[in-house]
């Protein structure tokens, strides 16, 4: 497990099955010679209204209003590489070219990575990715949590029609033994 790449994100809040992919995907990349370091992870309800609000006013960059995010069901992580490793903390490499291998090896494990709509470092689990997709999570969540939405998806990906709808994420699941 590639730790010192996921060091600066809590996990707890993570989505395991997610989480675990996102391990392995990252493994990758740092074996191709490319080391991402995730940057965010999960993001209460409470932290996304104020980068909205940020937003709004703006102060912030582009963010989705409380609930619309992948984020907020531990369902994303934001990776970038360190561009300057000599320097102390991360100095973020922005470069389309620095998210090559990650854009490469999350989609190779079914992942949806975000560079395919202008948000390259942003990697997600599949189907719940803009407003409409995320809308009824939101709904399930103030009404029981966030638990519930990790149960709904557990349940989902379950299913016969969610492995054949997503084969190389459910190939790596299974792998994983999820
Ligand atoms: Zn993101």
């Amino acid at each position: 497990m590639p730790t010192r790449n996921f060091a600066r994100v809590g996990l707890d809040r993570v989505y395991l099955p997610f989480a675990a992919v996102a391990f392995e995907v990252i493994s990758r990349c740092e074996a191709r010679g490319a080391s991402y370091i995730a940057t965010f992870g999960s993001r209460s309800l409470e932290e996304q209204a104020e980068l909205y609000r940020l937003y709004r006013e703006g102060k912030g960059g582009k963010a989705a209003p409380a609930g619309l995010s992948a984020h907020n069901y531990g369902l994303a992580f934001d990776f970038c590489r360190d561009g300057d490793r000599a320097k102390p903390g991360l100095q973020p490499d922005w470069r389309a070219s620095a998210f090559k291998e990650l854009g490469e090896e999350s989609q190779r494990a079914g992942l949806v990575w975000g560079g395919t709509f202008a948000d390259a470092p942003h990697v997600q689990w599949p189907s719940y990715v803009n407003a409409t997709d995320l809308a009824p999570l939101r709904a399930l969540a103030t009404r029981e949590g966030v638990a519930a939405v990790w149960m709904r998806l557990d349940k989902e990906r379950s299913s016969p029609f969610w492995r054949a709808a997503n084969p190389k994420l459910a190939a790596e699941l299974a792998r994983l033994g999820f």
